[in-house]
């Protein structure tokens, strides 16, 4: 059943060298306890669709289309009642968890005071729940720690305590926007099976917002693959990884090691990510992409369905390298 639907959403910027069109009508769902990947180098839009969905796009940004929640409308959603769905529905977390943390409070004044503003406990109810939730992220003697101030933590243990405050009252969605960037790569790796656990203990759909393919798989359900602020592919994650059907998604998996496979030397994507203010007519990719043809350049591919996939390509897909 369908949580999250987004429908046509655009998100565009002033600047004093006019607008930039950060996410260009992109549409999709998200099911109740699924794991959808956004996937995209920076400048993609995948932060930006989310930020759209919380509603926390910058001051000069401003997103249209329709993104429902629940099958509640949240653009152009009064503020009170955002910040109720926010607190209780969707929770998101930051690559930089002191983004979100105060660096002046002790974590467990941080905790209390979420639980007893939306759940109306008093201090000491609060503080309890607050360290079984704690204990829930593996934080080691929660009960003792809980009144540490957050500079206290490691990074990893940051994180943990970022996703557990996000956790305080059981949101039905949970959006990591690049939750694992600033981690080394086993603390990344514990990161990722505690989020899995998450899902499976307590129901919670979870968007993964990454630039990096290589921490979705046995992960994720579903890849959602961005570039330009559109779609360029989508599917099963596992059918993605076994047979990628667009360039772009074909070049960044090149560029994940596998340990199922023989590799050379790693592969890079050739360019840059494009500037946004100035995408070309066509295919967003097309400046970049080995594989383009002549009418890449001037027409916009279509984001076609066929049977769990979607892709926007000109090429057909047996020709995709
Ligand atoms: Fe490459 Fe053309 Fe496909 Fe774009 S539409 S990804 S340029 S082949």
């Amino acid at each position: 059943m369908t949580l999250l639907q987004i429908e046509n959403l655009a998100v565009t910027f002033r600047t004093n060298d006019g607008p930039v069109n950060a996410v260009n009508g992109v549409s999709f769902g998200v099911d109740k306890g699924e794991t959808l990947a956004i996937v995209g180098e920076s400048g993609s839009g995948k932060s930006q669709t989310a930020f759209a969905v919380m509603g926390l796009l910058a001051k000069n940004g401003a997103a249209t289309g329709s993104a429902k929640f629940d099958g509640q409308e949240l653009l152009g959603m009064g503020q009170s009642q955002l910040n109720r769905i926010r607190s209780k529905d969707m929770a998101m977390i930051f690559q930089d968890p002191m983004t979100s943390l105060n660096p002046y409070l002790r974590v467990s004044e941080q905790m209390a005071e979420v639980l007893m503003l939306h759940k109306g406990l008093g201090k000491s109810a609060a503080i309890t729940e607050a360290a079984r939730m704690l204990d829930a992220v593996r934080i080691p003697d929660a009960r003792a720690r809980i009144t540490m101030f957050p500079h206290e933590f490691s990074g990893g243990m940051r994180q943990r305590i970022m996703i557990a405050m996000s956790l305080l009252c059981q949101p039905r969605l949970l959006i990591a926007d690049e939750p694992t960037t600033a981690l080394d790569v086993t603390v990344q790796a514990q990161i990722m099976a505690l989020l899995g656990d998450i899902r499976a203990e307590f129901g919670t759909a979870v968007i993964l917002i990454t630039h990096d393919l290589g921490i979705v798989a046995g992960f994720c359900d579903r890849t959602l693959v961005m570039y330009g602020g559109q779609i360029m592919e989508e599917g099963p994650t596992t059918d993605i990884f076994a047979d990628p059907s667009h360039p772009y998604t074909s070049g960044l998996l090149k560029a994940v090691p596998r340990l199922d496979q023989e590799q050379g030397e790693l592969a890079t994507i050739a360019g840059e990510p494009p500037d946004m203010s100035h995408l070309p007519p066509g295919c967003p990719f097309s400046p970049r992409c080995a594989q383009q043809m002549d009418n890449c350049r001037t027409e916009r591919p279509a984001l076609e369905a066929k049977a769990n996939r979607r892709r926007a390509c000109h090429l057909p897909v047996s020709e995709v390298a």
